[in-house]
């Protein structure tokens, strides 16, 4: 069965076909400035060249006729018509409590996930475009929702619930929930099944280093912590997010600076993390890695801020486990930085982590980092979010 994996945003949505029972890439692509002008859509499918056409794209209804276009193309396309094309699947960033694993979408499931989008403002109504636009113009192909949150439903009370009054959980289910879940629930199987072992013997710390950013605590397949919380704001520190900080921050600012609370989470949201700590030089690692390399201060002291949280969180992670097996790096920065996971790993040695400075050195490739002797097994894996929202979306429409 071939699955469409859409992945919407507010402007933008990427997209892959995937055959479901090889598991085989068969065409991606990404829609651009929707509603903006200046529109693009790229196209490639396997094996072949890359199309990218600028086309006016004013709503995400559009940009999906657009995908549909491009997959059945007479010349460039990859299948004769929609009728090959199984099942979508939907990436929706929050399914609050109520959504554990995913699901077969409904009218009823739709407005559930309506009923959460004040827990994720900025992501769910976009999602939900998505969905409605795939609805339209393919009647009668199912769709599925996947959870960025749904990984995380099996965390206890005691890592969930934040120290507040308890009838701000009651009254608005004001809670951790964590996200990057389909990330952290792919990778932390995956080095199962790259060891031999069963998921269900291993404690498991994923690290998700890309521009956002979180760290998961995987106990027997099963999450029991996770950096993030009632939004993506908070944890580690990422590309342009703050993560942990103390909340009267958020008062003492908005004082100083004249703003409101709502302009101050923006700035932690989207001025702060290393573009913030570095003083505007980039949110970007690479950039940030060639500053370090001729000691630019904000590079030093963003680059060693990243690291010394990340490893606070894998030796938190590392006590709620129980002493962790095996520790994985996935997403832009865990896969593709080396240098980033060399000073992560020399800051983390207490727990019996010994580097294998060759392997670290490849990329792109599923690899174990640590030497045979090594405490803990250290290992990147590339992280595959489409692949895994078509394994379960094939799993629920086969
Ligand atoms: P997201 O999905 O959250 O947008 P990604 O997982 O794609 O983020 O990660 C993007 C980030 O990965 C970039 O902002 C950059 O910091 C980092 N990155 C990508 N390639 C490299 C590289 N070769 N070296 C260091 N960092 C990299």
């Amino acid at each position: 069965m071939k699955v469409l994996v859409i992945n919407c945003g507010s402007s933008s949505l990427k997209f892959q076909l995937i055959d479901a029972s090889t598991e085989e890439l068969i065409a991606k692509g990404l829609c651009e400035r929707i509603g903006i002008e200046g529109s693009v859509i790229g196209y490639t499918p396997t094996g072949g060249e890359k199309i990218e056409k600028e086309i006016p794209m004013p709503d995400h209804n559009k940009a999906i006729s657009l995908v549909i276009e491009c997959l059945t193309d007479a010349n460039t396309g990859v299948v004769k018509d929609l009728s090959e094309i199984g099942a979508v699947g939907h990436r929706i960033v929050h399914g609050g409590e109520k959504f554990t694993k995913s699901v077969v979408i409904n009218d009823e499931v739709i407005k559930a996930i309506e009923d959460v989008s004040e827990l994720a403002p900025l992501h769910n109504p976009a999602n939900l475009i998505g969905v409605r636009a795939c609805m339209d113009l393919m009647p009668g192909t199912p769709m599925v929702a996947v959870f960025d949150t749904a990984f995380h439903q099996t965390m206890p009370e005691e890592a969930y619930m934040y120290a507040l009054p308890y009838e701000y959980y009651e009254k608005y289910k004001v809670r951790r929930y964590g996200f990057h879940g389909t990330s952290h629930a792919y990778v932390s199987s995956r080095a199962a099944e790259i060891l031999g072992k069963k998921i269900e013997d291993l404690n498991i710390i994923v690290c998700h280093l890309g521009n956002g950013a979180s760290v998961s605590a995987v106990k027997g397949g099963k999450c029991i912590d996770t950096s993030m919380g009632l939004t993506p704001l908070e944890g580690l520190i990422m590309g342009t997010r703050s993560g942990d900080l103390d909340p009267a921050v958020i008062e003492f600012i908005a004082g100083k600076e004249n703003m409101s609370a709502a302009e101050v989470v923006n700035v932690l949201n989207k001025k702060s993390g290393v573009l913030g700590m570095s003083n505007n030089v980039s949110s970007d690692f690479r950039d940030l890695e060639e500053g370090y390399n001729k000691n630019e201060a904000g590079c030093v002291r963003a680059i060693d801020g990243f690291v010394y949280r990340v490893a606070k969180y894998i030796g938190a992670y590392n006590v709620a486990l129980g002493g962790a097996d095996v520790i994985c790096f996935t997403a832009g920065v865990g896969e593709n930085s080396a240098f980033v996971r060399e000073k992560l790993m020399k800051k983390i040695e207490c727990l019996g982590v010994k580097l294998d400075a060759d392997a670290n050195g490849k990329r792109g490739e599923e690899i174990a980092i640590s030497t045979s002797d090594s405490k803990v097994t250290c290992m990147v894996i590339p992280t595959n979010e489409e692949l895994a929202i078509a394994r379960d979306t094939y799993a629920l429409c086969k």
